[in-house]
């Protein structure tokens, strides 16, 4: 049924993921420290506010998509925020990626005012939040998980319970290293295979149908032709951006450091991208890093 959302982090994310609340017939209240960003929402049909206080001050949902840990912590502890503002029946749902701490430190303070939180990040990029297909990896209680699936559906195609509070912040790291560490390897093996003297449409055509084969291979190919869609045939143009890659290895690294994991890969993966970022990469999709391991990076 219909639910008076108010949506907090109009970015590249959070404005398509919001038009698709509009298009499943939800009310919503949006609010950005972009004043852009707001009127964009106004424009699809939603309904401008001009601070937290009033997005969520009758919500029954509240989501959140923003940048990083602070950000979500501003919004949610500060004086004027989410916590002092809503009505502690509405459902709060981050869906920014952070830190595992972050996450869990926010999600008790709800429970401790009397609300219902989920950390919810997604995978999928601009053109799953704009397609609705954005998959969510959700931390909460059972009960939460269960308000919250309705909800996410209309901005997703694929909502799965991850666990207690921050373990959709935990699923969302430990993916994209694996992501980062799996892309650098096809990045290499495709360097060394030109050195060999082995062209890497015949790599891809090979590796594709071998043991070698991984999403990094087969969907986002790292060198142009082989996956006509992919980066790498537009001049490496985002895609995911390499800055993204970044924060994603770092919160990765942090959280291993904190629970003292071994990941000797995850943390090469992050020395390796924070190096190709530092040279002025930093704007170009994450598969671009395969210009490091063939010589021709900035
Ligand atoms: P973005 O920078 O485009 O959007 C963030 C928005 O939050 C901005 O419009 C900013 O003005 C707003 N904001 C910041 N502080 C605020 C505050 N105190 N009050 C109100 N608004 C505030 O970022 P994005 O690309 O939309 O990403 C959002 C989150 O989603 C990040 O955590 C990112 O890691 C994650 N994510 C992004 C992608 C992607 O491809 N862009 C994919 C998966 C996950």
């Amino acid at each position: 049924h219909m639910a008076t959302i108010g949506f907090i982090g109009l970015g590249h994310m959070g404005l398509p993921m919001a038009r698709n609340l509009l298009k499943a017939g939800h009310v919503v209240q949006g609010f950005d420290l972009s004043t852009a960003a707001v009127n964009a929402l106004a424009t699809a049909g939603g309904v401008p506010a001009g601070s937290i206080a009033k997005v969520v001050a009758d919500a029954d949902i509240v989501v959140t998509m923003l940048p990083e840990g602070r950000h979500v912590r501003t919004v949610y502890l500060d004086q004027g925020g989410v916590f002092l503002s809503a009505p502690t029946s509405a459902l709060l749902v981050d869906c920014s990626t952070i830190d595992v701490e972050t996450a869990r430190t926010v999600n008790a303070a709800a429970a401790a005012r009397g609300f219902t939180m989920v950390d919810a990040p997604v995978s999928g990029g601009v053109a799953g939040a704009e397609a609705g297909t954005l998959t969510f990896m959700v931390g909460g209680t059972e009960a939460a998980f269960a308000r919250a699936e309705p909800i996410l559906a209309a901005m997703g195609k694929a909502v799965i319970h991850a666990g207690p509070a921050g373990n959709g912040q935990a699923a969302k790291i430990c993916n994209n290293m694996m992501l980062g560490i799996q892309m650098i390897s096809v990045c290499e093996a495709m360097a060394l295979a030109m050195k060999l003297g082995l062209a890497p449409e015949k790599l891809f055509e090979i590796s594709s149908r071998s043991s070698g084969q991984c999403w990094s291979l087969t969907s986002y190919c790292p060198v142009p032709g082989p996956v006509p869609t992919s980066p790498a045939n537009r001049g490496y143009e985002p895609g995911f951006a390499t800055a993204m890659m970044l924060k994603d290895l770092r919160l990765a690294q942090a959280a291993a450091q904190g629970v003292a994991a071994s990941t000797p890969l995850g943390a090469e993966a992050y020395q390796l991208y924070n190096l190709f970022a530092a040279s002025g990469n930093e704007g170009l999709d994450f598969s671009a890093i395969i210009k490091m391991m063939i010589g021709s990076a900035a």
